[in-house]
């Protein structure tokens, strides 16, 4: 089964961005450290966002982390009916950053706050940007 709506529209790829995206069509997702304080950040930005040092480096995350929270709501502007049960969460990395995101190929009603999910990416009508979603592990 698969409900991951394949390909993804494209996003805005902009000059900051394009580094992230391509990296993701690599299979690697791109966090931000930063050196001054050493916070982990999501998405990677030329700032910190707690410090606001520009001493701040992209890292590849391990790609773990653990549902925080989610969603998965009858209807949403946009979203293709046969690309549902449609799940829209928050995951907290292992690194520390959350990000908002989708889960693919779950049951919304056998999730829980906690679980563990691990990303996968989606393809877009571009080579050179994917979409990190994420799916539960064991
Ligand atoms: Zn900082």
């Amino acid at each position: 089964m698969s409900d991951a709506w394949e390909p993804r529209p494209v996003p805005d790829v902009t000059p900051e961005t394009a580094e992230y995206w391509a990296a993701a069509a690599d299979g690697d997702l791109l966090v931000g450290t930063c050196e001054a304080c050493e916070a982990v950040f999501h998405y990677p930005r030329a700032h910190c966002p707690d410090c606001f040092s520009e001493a701040v480096s992209t890292t590849t995350a391990a790609g773990t982390a653990r549902l925080y929270t989610f969603a998965s709501p009858e209807r949403i502007e946009g979203w293709p009916d046969e690309h549902r049960p449609l799940i829209v969460a928050q995951v907290e990395l292992d690194e520390g950053p959350r990000l908002i995101t989708n889960v693919v190929d779950a049951d919304p009603s056998a999730l829980s706050i906690g679980d563990r999910v691990a990303v996968r990416f989606v393809p877009t009508d571009r080579d050179d940007v994917a979409i990190p979603v994420f799916e539960p592990v064991d």
